[in-house]
């Protein structure tokens, strides 16, 4: 509880992003300035816009500069020096996975960018734009958020340069990170900081290892007296041993999931202290943050389409969290394993209130989450004694409970909505806990496909699969003829499209032609297939670095270019090759955004934006073109 009363602040049409704007509102200087490395868009899919609107609802006056310089502290300073804290998130994705492809080329596009261009965001972003608030207000706490830090929290593999790298938090010189999902420890985080005549992080420290779901700087002494302390392998010991990564991103994993203990893990003299993840926002809290009047939209400034923006324009996110645990995804790290799940109540508002956005065509083109069929799951036993790194593989957990027909219901709900004509679940969905309850698939399949079904066996050969954390093929081969049988009775040509994975740990040349010969076998051609990225802080990337599978045993890797594009081109025979002269070597950091891809900043008033139908990422419909994806 603070010992102070927050006052009441109305929700702004959208949250400022100039001085003019903060004028029309009567603010005359912001609490919290919010930097991140994507286009600002008013929709709960976008960290800053919801982290943003939940500490306007907690009292707390924000404003955000959206892909700012990084050369120069123009673009932050445009509001004023914040009184509290700037927090800065890299954006989205973690800015080298958004700069970069899997054979460390240049992206020529990012979705979260005005025009959708690439080069609007420097590399490594949370230090870039940490450097240049620091830079433009001295003194200021900088506080990190956002996939970016919280996966690289601790002592990572960083495949873009080949290297282990330390703390993304003594890397920056930020005050602390927020990890995971931030909205309980930056509203604390915030009280705390308002509370605090001296604002140094000498005298804030003792609170903040205190408040959970951090990631805090210091000395041994700092860790709370009474804390279950988890030590973690020291960064050296790290850099020295990989097998010291993979048992330190082992322990992590299992400290999200227990939510118990403080982790520490040493670097050069130093501790960094993570205190655990905390309470999470359940039902009513995910409730009341979907309550929040988004307008869904990007901010009315910008004078080009922010391809993000129309994507998640007609999507609903039911819940977070995702069991599956696959040991390529961080998502489990970032968000847990714990399914929380918002009220059929709220999704339907949330509905209704999309029909009444201007440009509403009728269709809501996905209603799911991490993994759509995990609305309402829950473990029935005590998730803090569990030592399991996955609910679903390598069998089933006995204590997970999720009933398909509630989401089949909660579909059908959402399809008797007035004005809404389609309801489509585009989001992927866990085949092995579809195949628990046969009725209630047959009716996702038959109602509720619009087309296509994204599914991920990721490979055919079990051995992968199992490194993979994935279920076994059998899965996949009965959910194919399941979804042929029950399409062909509702009368639909539709297609499944399958995600699929080369060079991962583990998987040999052989494997991906076994792979190859099963697309050929029934009539596939895959046109993408994702190349095997080591994301920061997953066990993957602890296995690729290593060499060897989570148990220590040596495992082939495709570790170089030349290995990873061998793999890949088995499946697809043309792509991913190098241009000459281009993307070789270790990345380069990019320098001041283009011109071309910065934001006009015309205020114009707030309701002018009027998103334009379809985008430029629309969706390809054949069975045998795989698509693409970047994960987190
Ligand atoms: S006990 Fe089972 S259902 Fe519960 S968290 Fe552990 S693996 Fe998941």
């Amino acid at each position: 509880m603070t010992a102070f009363k927050r006052p009441h602040i109305e929700q702004p049409p959208v949250l400022p992003m100039t001085r003019k704007e903060m004028d029309k509102l009567g603010w005359d200087e912001l609490d919290i300035l919010l930097v991140t490395g994507d286009g600002y868009v008013d929709h709960p899919s976008f960290g800053a816009a919801l982290l943003g609107r939940w500490l306007v609802h907690h009292g707390y006056r924000v404003g955000v500069v959206g892909q700012p310089r990084w050369d120069a502290p123009d673009d932050v300073t445009r509001m004023g020096r914040p009184t509290l804290f700037a927090g800065v998130t890299g954006g989205s994705l973690d800015s080298m996975l958004a700069h970069y492809t899997a054979f460390r080329k240049k992206r020529s596009d990012d979705a979260y960018t005005p025009g959708g261009q690439a080069g609007a965001r420097p590399n490594r972003a949370c230090i870039a734009y940490t450097n240049v608030v620091q830079r433009a207000f001295p003194g200021l706490p900088v506080i990190l958020g956002g996939i970016e830090a919280s996966l690289r929290r601790i002592s990572h593999y960083d495949f873009w340069s080949d290297s282990v790298r330390r703390s993304v938090l003594l890397d920056s010189k930020a005050m602390a990170i927020t990890y995971g999902m931030a909205e309980n420890s930056i509203v604390a985080l915030a009280d705390a900081i308002r509370e605090a005549e001296d604002r140094s992080i000498k005298a804030l420290r003792p609170v903040l290892v205190n408040i959970p779901g951090l990631v805090v700087a210091g000395a041994r002494k700092d860790i709370p007296e009474d804390a279950s302390v988890l030590e973690l392998p020291s960064h050296e010991a790290i850099q020295a041993d990989p097998q010291e990564l993979i048992k330190a991103t082992l322990l992590l994993e299992r400290q999200v999931h227990q939510n118990k203990q403080v982790v520490v893990q040493e670097t050069a003299g130093r501790v960094v202290i993570l205190t655990p993840p905390g309470e999470q926002l359940q039902t009513e809290g995910l409730d009341e943050l979907a309550g929040l009047p988004f307008s869904r939209l990007q901010h009315p400034s910008y004078t080009e389409r922010i391809p993000s923006a129309d994507m998640i324009l007609a999507s609903v996110t039911t819940h977070r969290g995702c069991a599956g645990g696959c040991s390529f995804c961080t998502l489990a790290l970032h968000q847990g394993r714990q399914i929380r799940s918002r009220s059929k109540k709220s999704v339907l508002k949330e509905v209704e209130r999309m029909t009444e956005v201007k440009g509403w065509t009728g269709s809501i083109s996905d209603v799911g989450g991490p993994s759509a069929n995990m609305w309402g799951a829950h473990c029935a036993s005590d998730q803090s004694k569990c030592k399991r790194s996955s609910c679903l593989t390598p069998a089933i957990c006995k204590h997970y409970k999720v009933a398909q027909s509630d989401f089949v219901n909660l579909l059908r709900s959402v399809s008797d909505v007035q004005s809404v004509k389609h309801v489509r679940v585009a989001s992927g969905w866990r085949i092995d806990l579809a195949l628990t309850d046969m009725r209630s698939l047959s009716c996702l399949i038959q109602e509720f496909v619009g087309g296509q079904a994204k599914v991920a066996p990721e490979h055919q050969v079990n051995h992968v699969l199992k490194l993979m954390r994935k279920p076994g093929f059998e899965a996949f081969e009965k959910f194919l003829n399941l979804f042929d049988k029950e399409s062909k009775k509702a009368g639909k040509r539709q297609y499944v499209i399958p995600y699929l994975m080369s060079a991962f740990p583990g998987c040999t040349d052989e494997d991906m032609h076994a792979l190859g010969d099963w697309l050929r076998s029934q009539g596939w051609k895959p046109e993408q297939v994702q190349c095997f990225i080591p994301l920061p802080g997953s066990a993957a990337a602890a296995m690729f670095h290593a060499e060897t599978d989570m148990d220590g045993k040596p495992i082939y890797v495709a570790k170089s270019d030349a290995a990873r594009l061998r793999q890949h081109g088995i499946l697809m025979p043309t792509r991913g090759r190098p241009q000459k002269g281009k993307g070789k070597g270790k990345p380069q950091r990019s320098g001041k955004p283009s011109g071309a891809n910065r934001p006009a900043r015309d205020d114009k008033p707030f309701n002018s934006s009027n998103p334009k139908k379809g985008g430029p990422n629309k969706k390809r419909s054949s069975r045998s073109k795989p698509h693409n994806k970047k994960r987190y």
